[in-house]
């Protein structure tokens, strides 16, 4: 279970999350919706410690993290406790497939590189390149990179998967591709945050959908509450413009 309480973040003198509170129960997949620039990526990155929260605090499993200045053992722990699947993919140019998932392993986790290949093999085959397991990211497509990103995630066995807008970047022939990956790991039941514009998505694997504008959640439901029976006039407003 992950669980944030009071979340507050400013850039300079923009306050861009405000107070936030969340609970994500294990096996939930949790799609944050919202306008742009209402803060949806950076609450992500606070999950993580990727962005430093100034004020509230973050509990995963049995850690509670909060303040702008935790220990680095602190940020590490969280980090071992979440994966997280980013827009333009971050891969290691330079590495294999292969290589990029194993590097989280045996790197961070200490684990012995045939293990991580074991690993590694699995994951890749999992979201569909078994035959692509020593391409370097310039010999795939932007879909089989992003792929890979998931593939790495999944390797660390993590608690939660955040993904932050993981089809953006993608040409739109390649985007579902990817969500058909993220939606077969979602029947894993693996506990997930997932940051999209895609709202089809969104409604299709979604179990609760969260709405987010100026900083604040304004409301969240199941993808039917949300999508046919908003009760906030933003979400209303925002869904109006997308659809
Ligand atoms: P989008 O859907 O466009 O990605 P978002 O809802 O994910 O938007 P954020 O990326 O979280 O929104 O950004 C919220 C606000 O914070 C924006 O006004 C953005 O310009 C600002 N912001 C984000 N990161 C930084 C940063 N590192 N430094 C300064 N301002 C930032």
């Amino acid at each position: 279970m992950i669980r944030l309480e009071g979340i507050s973040k400013s850039f300079g003198k923009q306050q861009v999350l405000d107070r936030i509170d969340l609970t994500v129960q294990k096996g939930e997949v949790v799609v944050i919706l919202g306008p742009s620039g209402s803060g949806k990526t950076t609450l992500l990155r606070c999950m993580n410690y990727l962005e430093r929260p100034d004020q509230g605090v973050i509990g995963i499993g049995t850690q509670n993290i909060q303040g702008k200045h935790p220990g680095r053992r602190e940020i590490h722990r969280l980090r071992q406790r979440t994966a997280m699947v980013f827009q333009q993919y971050n891969l290691f140019k330079h590495k294999t497939a292969l290589e990029n998932v194993m590097e989280g392993l045996t790197v961070v986790r200490g684990i012995s590189k045939d293990t991580a290949a074991e690993i590694g093999i699995g994951v890749l085959e999992k979201v569909g390149l078994g035959d692509r397991l020593h391409y370097y990211p310039s010999q795939l497509s932007g879909g089989q990179q992003q792929r890979v990103g998931i593939a790495r995630a999944l390797a660390l066995n993590p608690e939660v998967i955040l993904f932050d807008e993981p089809t953006s970047a993608l040409d739109p022939e390649l985007v579902g591709e990817v969500l058909e990956v993220i939606r077969r790991i979602a029947e894993e039941g693996i506990t997930m945050i997932i940051v999209t514009h895609e709202m089809g998505f969104a409604r299709d694997v979604a179990s609760r959908v969260v709405f987010m504008d100026g900083g604040a959640i304004i409301e969240q439901g199941t993808p039917d509450d949300i999508f046919q029976r908003p009760r906030e006039e933003r979400t209303r407003q925002f869904l109006r413009r997308i659809t």
